[in-house]
């Protein structure tokens, strides 16, 4: 079965690298790459092959990055074509990017069908373009690979047939545990001054992430969560790697918002997006994580590290729950007492949810494997649709009847 992974984003990358080597494995499965070039540079794109160790796509698009909806119409332009010549037996779409609609919709004009991976993650925010992305691509895919439970009953809320749900796990959490020792190694502490030589860590220090359009291109907003976070600067370092979005909303804001120094060991260091490996790293050994992304509160759950969410709402409601989030909004009073409430505190253990374990991607491929092998689409029993079973903590049970019903759609 060929399959046409299609990718754009760094999100993206972090979520087809085990999948893609998981695929690979398998004879029966032909996986090509297509990279839309939505995120196109050294720091966006390029580092996270090779920190991934993806190998170079076989189809890019090369469009780089355009305004909302013509991002979109752009890669359904540049694919169908592509889909035309390749004939794919599947195109698989990751995340909730504009790639991931791109590509969905091109797929289904081409008639070929579709699966979903991190498929009914809902925030109920229609202003944010990832949501109407994660809406319209499940409503068109037919295979959804689910990360969390949460996301099982959206599908079934939006009349999604349980036969085409499955709930597999979290891959970019598969990224995060095949990349965490390497990472140790990656060297970032001392690059960035917060380790002396031998790479112990001298002192804490604050993580800070923030891309999203509801907040960067929001200048009230942006010009008051920046506030708290140049006031939480002057109690401690704050690391904060700049997404080239923001970079350009926090110049237009002037430059006393633009703060490069590092006075008295503390203040913020505006640096450029970094790798894979030194960015999870960085996350692994900080005190605590502030944060508008989707992933980063996945992975600050799956390290057991303090995450706090600038935002109103999450779509990854298990990361909250489960994991060490908390949604903290956008009110700098707020958010500056949450900080300083975690910095105080003591790191409390989380616990990591049963399918986040590293072998999500080996769940979606043998669900692939057993729609190869069968050679149309296979049903997904009711046995092997999972949730019930997970959230009644039979996680590894249910798993191992996943495993069975696959073996037994697959032949084998
Ligand atoms: N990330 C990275 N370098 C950075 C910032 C983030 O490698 O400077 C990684 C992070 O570890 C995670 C992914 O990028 O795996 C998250 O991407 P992003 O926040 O851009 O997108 P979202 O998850 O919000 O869709």
């Amino acid at each position: 079965m060929r399959i046409a992974c299609v990718v754009g984003t760094r999100p993206n990358f972090v979520k087809i690298a085990p999948l893609l080597r998981e695929m690979r494995r398998h004879r029966v499965l032909d996986p090509l790459l297509v990279h839309t070039g939505q995120h196109y540079d050294a720091n966006m794109s390029d580092s996270f092959f090779r920190d991934l160790e993806i190998p170079p796509p076989d189809v890019s698009l090369g469009m780089g990055q355009a305004p909302g909806a013509s991002e979109i119409e752009n890669i359904v332009a540049r694919l169908e074509p592509v889909l035309a010549r390749m004939r794919p037996d599947m195109v698989l779409v990751v995340g909730d990017v504009n790639s991931t609609l791109g590509a969905a919709l091109a797929a289904t004009r081409a008639g070929i069908p579709i699966a979903h991976v991190e498929a009914g993650l809902r925030s109920f925010d229609r202003s944010m373009p990832e949501e109407t992305n994660r809406i319209l691509t499940d409503a068109v895919s037919d295979l959804l690979f689910v990360s969390e439970p949460s996301g099982v009953r959206n599908l079934q809320a939006e009349g999604i047939p349980d036969d085409r749900i499955v709930l597999a796990g979290n891959v970019m959490i598969d990224s995060l545990r095949a990349s965490v020792d390497k990472a140790a190694g990656s060297g970032v502490l001392r690059d960035l001054g917060l380790a002396d030589m031998s790479g112990a860590l001298p002192r804490p220090y604050v993580l800070l992430t923030l891309h999203r359009q509801g907040l960067v291109e929001n200048p009230g907003a942006l010009q008051s969560v920046w506030g708290a976070i140049t006031v939480l600067a002057r109690q401690i370092p704050i690391v904060f790697p700049v997404h080239p979005r923001t970079q350009n909303r926090l110049r237009e804001l002037g430059s006393e918002f633009y703060v490069t120094s590092e006075a008295e060991g503390v203040g913020i260091k505006m640096v450029a997006p970094l790798g894979y490996l030194q960015f999870l790293h960085l996350e692994r050994m900080a005190r605590l994580v502030m944060t508008d992304s989707g992933g980063v509160q996945e992975e600050t759950s799956a390290l057991g590290v303090p995450c706090l969410t600038l935002r109103e709402n999450t779509e990854r409601p298990m990361t909250v729950t489960e994991g060490t989030n908390t949604v903290v909004g956008l009110d700098p009073d707020r958010i500056l007492r949450e900080a300083r409430r975690v910095l105080a505190g003591s790191r409390s253990a989380a616990t990591i949810p049963p399918l986040w374990d590293g072998h999500a991607a080996r769940r979606i491929v043998e669900v692939l494997c057993a729609r190869a092998a069968a050679g149309s689409a296979i049903r997904c029993t009711r046995d092997h649709f999972i949730a019930s079973s997970w959230t009644a903590g039979l996680g590894e049970v249910a798993m191992a009847r996943h495993t069975a019903n696959q073996r037994a759609l697959a032949g084998m």
